[in-house]
């Protein structure tokens, strides 16, 4: 049992079973046992890898998109240049580096960090020191000004809860105790649930997962591009009120069973951008694959194949092939622009 688990059965004994949305944020977040307190889980030698640790064509094509963005926009002076769960902060140094030309941006950019993690901003700050970015724990604490924002593999890490409807109507999946052991169970039947579409459309027997964490996020960032303007970039696993279980865990790169090991593997679920797209004014959103590829991602893996061979060349065209690929990340990620109305297109879009 990790020591984390101990805690939980002891909670759990003391009060009373917890919401799959409790138990996430207890993996990822508790202060001295969680997930991304304690380590830094990316690469070979972590738990899994993003985009950003795929290729750097990935943050230089949002970087020359928030930029273009952002000329689109009048090039407002200063601005916030955030990003929300910036990981190793690897994709904040490609979008600073693929920008350094946009005639000022730089000067204009004010770099605003939003990170849980004091393991993750200590690797962030080595990084990106250069630039004097700030550290926030909150999107209610960004600066009043004009936000250029991206969240990658941010929403997925939001802690969820799961609702099973039944003969009785709804109840909430819990975790509770059998013979000392976390386990899944269910709560009373429920007087109300979240009023969003996939509750409303939900067939007899089906399982339905809500981030409210996920739509405060996205309401919060909505309302300050709708007071000063600016674009926001979510990228995220997931789809249009994707139904069902999608709670996983991801240890040392292969599935686990989300209560084998609390506060050791990933945990993350599948984003639901319906309910997150209804709460924006304006948006667009379409896959990973088709953004980067109107941004030009193979002109740009064209550039960078010119310079490599062997087996570096091999990696470059599979990192390509990776990002885009409807059969890898291509589809199954998604891209929701988040703007205001008659604000000019977001860039990436048809
Ligand atoms: N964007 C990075 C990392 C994604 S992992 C990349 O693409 O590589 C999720 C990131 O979100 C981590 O940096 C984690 O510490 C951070 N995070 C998770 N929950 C958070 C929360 N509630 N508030 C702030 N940061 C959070």
């Amino acid at each position: 049992m990790t020591p984390l688990a101990r805690l939980l059965v002891e909670r759990i004994r003391e009060t009373g079973p917890i919401t799959v949305a409790d138990y996430m944020a207890e993996c990822l977040l508790h202060p001295v046992h969680g997930y991304y307190t304690t380590r830094d889980p990316f690469g070979t030698k972590g738990d899994f890898t993003t985009a950003p640790e795929i290729s750097q064509m990935f943050g230089e094509l949002v970087g020359l998109a928030l930029a273009q963005a952002w000329l689109d926009r009048g090039s407002p002076a200063p601005f916030t240049l955030g990003e929300l769960g910036p990981g190793r902060g690897t994709l904040m140094a490609d979008i600073l580096r693929a920008t350094r030309g946009v005639p000022g941006f730089h000067q204009a950019a004010q770099v605003v960090l939003v990170e849980a993690s004091p393991r993750l901003r200590e690797m962030q700050h080595a990084k990106l020191c250069a630039y004097e970015p700030s550290w926030i724990d909150r999107i209610g604490d960004l600066p009043e000004a004009p936000l250029f924002l991206i969240a990658n593999e941010f929403l997925d890490a939001l802690p969820i809860r799961q609702f099973i409807r039944g003969p009785q109507g709804w109840r909430e999946r819990l975790i509770g105790l059998r013979d000392e052991a976390l386990t899944f169970g269910l709560s009373a039947s429920l007087p109300q649930v979240p009023e969003t579409a996939a509750f409303r459309h939900a067939p007899d027997t089906a399982l339905v997962e809500d981030n409210l964490a996920a739509r405060h996020a996205i309401a919060e960032v909505a309302t300050r591009i709708a007071r000063a303007g600016g674009i926001a970039y979510w990228i995220d696993y997931g789809g249009w009120r994707s139904q069902g279980d999608t709670l996983q865990a991801m240890r040392q790169h292969r599935p686990d069973d989300p209560l084998a090991h609390p506060g050791e593997a990933d945990l993350t679920a599948h984003v639901d951008f319906e309910p997150l797209a209804a709460l924006a004014p304006a948006f667009a959103y379409d896959t990973q694959g088709a953004v980067l590829t109107r941004l030009g991602i193979d002109a740009r893996a064209e550039r960078l194949a010119c310079n490599l061979t062997g087996a570096a060349l091999e990696s470059h065209r599979a990192a390509h092939r990776r990002l885009t690929d409807p059969s890898e990340m291509g589809s199954l990620f998604k891209v929701l622009a988040l703007t205001s109305p008659g604000a000019p297109p977001p860039p990436g879009f048809a």
